[in-house]
């Protein structure tokens, strides 16, 4: 099949059998036309569509097993020029949603593609488990499937490990290991876009310490999303079905996170890519390529996202005439500045990238490790904060859609203009802004960009543990100790 159609995709999703619980209700059966789900899925479904149209340059390679056109994540970098075709692949669909879909499929594709050329690291524990990751990935890319994934054990009592939790009997584990594969008990939390998605990849997350207790929590697999047994328990949608006049981004961007259970889900022996092997389980991302090519896309989407909300700013300072204030020109100018850092470290990842053992060309870890540190913290959080603090009253004052259409209109005109916009494309900006910035729909994409990659005070000891620090080290101890100049006499 290779690159999908939206139909194909909307048609495929239609077709599966998962288990969803949302609201109260239980969708087992076309999915893509539910209203929890139907306006993320089409969403999704446009971005497989611009892989045909005229971004199909951008979007697609040709297979090198078929040569029909695949999708652009799935390519395997031989060099700085491929790492540029995954960028800007990965650019088109940052754009096309302003970094709003962060679930997008080449996410997950970066990282199974990353793995399916770690051939020494799963070698380590089996080579089987070399040629089924492989086989999985090729899989995935000739089908295009997307794929959603789920590494947490459920939030009982962090203090202790996962083994621990409940008398070991809540977090997901292998409870029996049959000659034709494994069966999987437990909860796992959380991933987003599942119900919309094709595959549930269980990877290795929590730090494992090796212990006898820790084995049956040491695993990765993958399994279909209407695999017997598999469960999904949804948050409540935040969109809450108003027009794209009043919710612009939740209308199309609410990515649906569940909770999933494993009501002993059998997985067969061709989708375990490892079992056992804890020392393998915590290297899973860091020895393989994964994090690099995850974080790649990772940044090339905040990057889409960061541009849109300087967008964003400038336009609500044009609308009310605030823009020659300095305070709102500081502000302008931090937006600026985030955007050219980030489009800087793409760039500096990519040029200063090397050739693994495997001869996969990765981005440069530190600088890419960085920007994920530092998104998280310092820039996403001040994204909404300027909206709030350029928009003040004007997100409250803020009738929808429908009041333009009462007897009231006169005076919305007369009273809502502002200084460069008539009444009602004011409102609309301002409804953009409530969304990106207030809204139920706003405060999940907060929470999202802080912990979606990982507890940025984890990842901050990550950061300062990898990094070579010893060379600087050195420069303070060579000043400390270098002859000293005359004395002042
Ligand atoms: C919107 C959203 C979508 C997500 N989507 C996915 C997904 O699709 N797939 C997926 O696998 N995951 C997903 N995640 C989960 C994400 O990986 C986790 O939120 C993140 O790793 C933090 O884990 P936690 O939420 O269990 O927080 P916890 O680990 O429970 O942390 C709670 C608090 O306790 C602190 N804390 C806990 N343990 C420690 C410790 N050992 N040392 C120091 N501090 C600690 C944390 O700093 C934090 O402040 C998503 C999260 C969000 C919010």
């Amino acid at each position: 099949m290779g690159a999908r159609t939206g139909a194909q995709y909307l048609e495929r999703l239609n077709a599966m059998t998962p288990t969803l619980y949302v609201d109260g209700e239980k969708v087992t059966a076309r999915v893509a036309e539910h209203p929890a789900f139907r306006n993320n899925a089409l969403s999704f479904a446009a971005l497989y569509d611009l892989q045909h149209g005229k971004h199909a340059a951008e979007l697609t390679y040709p297979s090198p097993t078929t040569g029909d056109p695949v999708g652009i994540s799935f390519l395997v970098p031989r060099s700085e020029d491929d790492l540029h075709r995954r960028r800007e692949g990965a650019a088109v669909w940052a754009r096309y949603s302003n970094g709003f879909l962060g679930r997008t499929g080449d996410y997950m594709n970066a990282a199974l593609t990353a793995l399916s050329t770690a051939a020494e690291f799963f070698g380590r524990a089996d080579p089987v488990f070399a040629e089924r990751i492989a086989a999985y990935y090729e899989y995935a890319r000739e089908n295009d499937l997307l794929a959603t994934h789920t590494l947490i054990p459920p939030q009982v009592n962090r203090a202790v490990s996962g083994s621990a939790q409940a008398g070991a009997q809540v977090a997901a584990r292998v409870v029996e290991e049959r000659p034709d594969g494994i069966v999987i008990r437990g909860a796992r939390m959380l991933a987003t876009v599942a119900p919309i998605a094709d595959e549930l990849l269980v990877f290795p997350s929590t730090l494992l310490r090796g212990t006898a207790e820790d084995a049956p929590f040491s695993y990765a697999f993958a399994i279909q999303n209407d695999a017997p047994g598999l469960k999904y328990y949804c948050r409540s949608p935040l969109y809450r079905g108003g027009s794209a006049f009043d919710e612009p981004l939740a209308s199309r961007y609410d990515e649906m996170d569940a909770l999933v259970v494993f009501d002993d889900v059998f997985v067969p022996n061709e989708r375990v890519f490892l079992l056992g092997h804890p020392e393998l389980c915590n290297a899973f991302y860091a020895e393989t390529g994964a994090s690099q090519l995850m974080t790649h896309q990772v940044v090339t989407r905040t990057l889409a996202k960061t541009e849109f909300y300087l967008g964003l700013a400038a336009s609500i300072a044009d609308a009310i005439g605030i823009g020659g204030f300095p305070h709102i020109q500081q502000d302008l100018a931090e937006l600026i500045s985030y955007v050219e850092i980030e489009k800087a470290l793409l760039r500096a990842a990519e040029a200063d990238g090397a050739a693994n053992a495997e001869g996969v060309f990765l981005p440069k870890w530190d600088t890419l490790n960085a920007a994920r540190n530092w998104y998280p913290q310092q820039v996403s959080p001040r994204l909404a904060e300027i909206i709030r603090k350029f928009s003040a009253s004007g997100l409250m004052a803020l009738p929808g859609e429908a009041d333009f259409e009462t007897d009231g209109r006169a005076d919305l005109d007369l009273y809502l203009q502002s200084a460069a916009l008539p009444a009602r494309d004011r409102a609309r900006l301002f409804k953009l802004a409530l969304d990106a910035s207030v809204s139920g729909f706003a405060g999940r994409e907060s929470l999202y960009e802080y912990f979606f990659f990982g507890d940025p005070v984890r990842m901050a000891g990550a950061l300062v543990s990898s990094y070579p620090l010893d060379a600087y080290r050195a420069r303070v101890d060579e000043l400390l100790n270098r002859s000293p100049h005359p004395r002042r006499s």
